[in-house]
């Protein structure tokens, strides 16, 4: 380990920081190139439950940025692996979206689905959901809503990948899994047990684990204060919030507490990690 670096490994969130759309932002290629150069790990983390990491690996290295599968940590893929070791023997109904469902598979869980054209009342006993696992669902129809909404007030247990309101894409943004959470807890008062995402030590915690680097080694790099800022100042990691991505100035400075650093775009990182 370089005695002058400020960290040994950072964690970087991808939409608004890394990418927006199917661009690199401007300083992310050079920015986190030259970190690997000087020795520097990198990680990258998404709430984004839509595509399997290997997906997200491949984008990055196609603007640029060579990256493993491994160095990519999902929320979906976090709930998985969290479910699949303490959740095995439940029965899973899912709104979400085929890969979310998929990684669920992969990890030994049980999906059910409702039966067609049941009446509301009937449809949960026979199904015998469990537990209910909210993420974004751009599938979501009243039929699904109703499913969750039965289930949960009959006391099933209660999951999300992620709690952002909106999902950001290219010329905007999308309801994201928060909408659907927001739906579910005005009806029936329930909040998730878990959710799997930023800013939730789980999914920090796998990033931190698969690198072998302490909280108080790493910086995490995020656009969104409310779940990648406050995420890294709870695990007493250095901050630093790209102006790229949904925050402006503005917004960092009513925030209760202010990063460490605020920075104009990733190649910024090289004078403050590693001169
Ligand atoms: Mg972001």
């Amino acid at each position: 380990m370089a005695e002058n670096r400020l960290v040994d490994a950072v964690i970087f969130d991808l939409d608004g920081t890394v990418y927006l759309g199917d661009a690199a932002l401007p300083g992310a290629v050079d920015g986190i190139a030259g970190l690997r150069q000087r020795g520097v790990r990198t990680m990258f983390v998404s709430n984004k439950p839509l595509e399997p990491r290997a997906a997200y690996a491949a984008k990055l290295t196609r603007l640029g940025i060579p990256t493993p599968a491994d160095d990519v940590i999902t929320s979906a893929f976090v709930l998985a692996h969290y479910l699949g070791e303490h959740g095995r023997d439940l029965r899973y109904y899912v709104l979400g979206e085929e890969n979310l469902r998929q990684e669920l598979r992969d990890a030994g869980l049980l999906i059910v689905d409702e039966l067609a054209d049941q009446d509301p009342k009937e449809v949960i006993q026979p199904l015998g959901i469990d537990a209910v696992i909210v993420a974004l669902d751009r599938t979501l129809d009243y039929r699904k809503l109703n499913t969750a909404y039965q289930a949960l007030r009959r006391g099933a247990r209660y999951f999300a990948t992620n709690a952002d309101d909106t999902c950001p894409m290219p010329g905007g943004a999308i309801p994201d899994a928060g909408a659907t959470l927001a739906a579910l807890q005005q009806l029936t008062g329930r909040r998730p047990e878990l959710v799997a995402g930023k800013p939730s030590p789980l999914i920090l915690g796998a990033a931190l684990d698969s690198m072998g680097v302490p909280a108080a080694r790493c910086l995490m790099v995020g656009d969104r204060l409310e779940t990648d800022l406050r995420m890294g100042q709870q695990a007493g990691m250095l901050t630093a919030v790209p102006l790229t991505g949904v925050s402006t100035r503005e917004d960092i400075a009513r925030f209760a507490r202010p990063p460490d650093f605020v920075i104009g775009g990733l190649h910024d990182l090289l004078a403050l990690v590693a001169p």
